[in-house]
């Protein structure tokens, strides 16, 4: 949790000086609010999963380069494993962790999700292009989009537009777990 949060203020910082962003440009560009902006860069704070993509929309850059820093070599094959996991104290239904971060050769990043029963999690919409793929692993599971919950059994899956208002949700009594690979495009 700490490491994460390093990660976070570290990665915000350096985003901000190489765009050359004061933090009213920043709060402009990102719908976060000067105040928070700070406080999360001095690691007062630590940002919701929520507000931490609407910082990597308003810089265009991807979710996980905040929590992992990934240098691909596409010559070697990778193999990771992991638990997702809970990345602020009020997120305390949805466990993420990127399985595959972000890969700047293939521009996209794939994440391990758990939602939690009664977990209800909206997204802010991605920038135009973005494109998310969600494979249900485990359980049963919600995806809102065009305004709809579109329900989702294990092994199922479901590629969407992300550039709108989405979210995704558990209305069962057990957990269930998604892949979510997001695509970005003409990223390099
Ligand atoms: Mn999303």
């Amino acid at each position: 949790m700490k490491d994460i949060n390093q990660q976070i203020s570290v990665t915000l910082k350096a985003l901000r000086q190489e765009r050359g962003w004061s933090l009213d440009k920043a709060a402009s560009e990102t719908g976060v609010s000067k105040a928070m902006l700070g406080q999360i860069e001095r690691g007062e704070s630590s940002p919701t999963i929520a507000t931490l993509w609407k910082i990597a929309s308003g810089f265009q850059t991807s979710f996980s380069s905040f929590i992992e820093e990934n240098e691909v070599d596409l010559t070697e094959p990778v193999r990771r494993a992991g638990q997702a996991q809970q990345l602020h104290p009020s997120d305390t239904k949805i466990r993420v962790m990127p399985l595959f971060p972000f890969d700047k050769e293939l521009s996209f990043e794939l994440f391990v999700i758990e939602l939690l029963p009664g977990c209800e999690h909206l997204s802010p919409p991605h920038k135009h292009g973005v494109i998310e793929h969600v494979v249900v692993l485990k359980g049963k599971m919600e995806v809102l989009v065009n305004g709809h919950w579109q329900a989702l059994d294990q092994g199922e899956g479901l590629r969407f537009n992300a550039n709108q208002p989405h979210g995704y949700r558990n209305t069962t009594t057990k957990i269930a777990c998604i892949h979510d690979i997001i695509h970005y495009p003409g990223k390099k």
